[in-house]
């Protein structure tokens, strides 16, 4: 009985560390973030409009994705519309939008993102222990998100109404917004996305 309360403890221990663990990890990040001129947001808006589909490249799928309010989300776009970093021009679909996407000059800065030298970390790891920490933060991070009712913004392969090699003659197909994927696009995340 004794016994098991310490293991309890210790396991509680454990979790508690892995998660200030997590903490210190992000505040390295974030503090590394501060580059180019550029602040940790602006990264996390350029990143994300680098790895987003064509039905995601909006301040309103941004402002979801990045879980803030809508006047921050403004001011980080208009900042890195005034670097010349990302254009805005009106969705030809529907006019009272607007598409975003990167410049040539915001795509040529992000071959410096200072998120870069965490990707060589990650490569020193080993193949098996950065699947096993790929898995667990995959885990943990829809833990969180589903915890906060937020969306997941998966990758499209991994979507329940992502149709491979579907019969219309196109690679791939959307079954919720009923439009063909390229294969190029497979891998790109999705403000629709929802987990097979
Ligand atoms: S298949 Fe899913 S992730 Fe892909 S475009 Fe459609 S809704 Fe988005």
């Amino acid at each position: 009985m004794v016994l098991s309360r310490y293991y309890r403890l210790m396991k509680s221990d454990d979790y508690s560390h892995s998660a200030a663990l997590l903490e210190r990890v992000g505040r390295l990040l974030t503090t590394e973030a501060h580059a180019e001129g550029l602040l940790p947001v602006h990264w996390e808006a350029l990143r994300y409009l680098q790895h987003a589909n064509r039905f995601s490249m909006t301040a309103a799928a941004l402002t979801t994705y990045l879980g803030l309010t809508k006047g921050t989300v403004s001011q980080t776009l208009k900042a890195l519309e005034t670097k010349g970093l990302v254009k805005k021009r009106v969705n030809s679909k529907d006019r009272r939008s607007n598409t975003l996407s990167l410049t040539a000059k915001g795509r040529k800065l992000l071959s410096r993102d200072p998120l870069i030298s965490t990707v060589h970390a990650l490569e020193r790891l080993g193949s098996s222990q950065h699947s096993a920490l790929a898995d667990g933060l995959e885990a943990l991070l829809s833990a969180r998100l589903a915890a906060q009712d937020r969306q997941a913004f998966g990758q499209c392969r991994d979507c329940r109404y992502f149709a491979r090699q579907h019969a219309d003659g196109q690679p791939h197909y959307c079954q919720l917004l009923k439009e063909p994927i390229a294969t190029s696009e497979a891998s790109a995340i999705c403000f629709e996305q929802i987990p097979a």
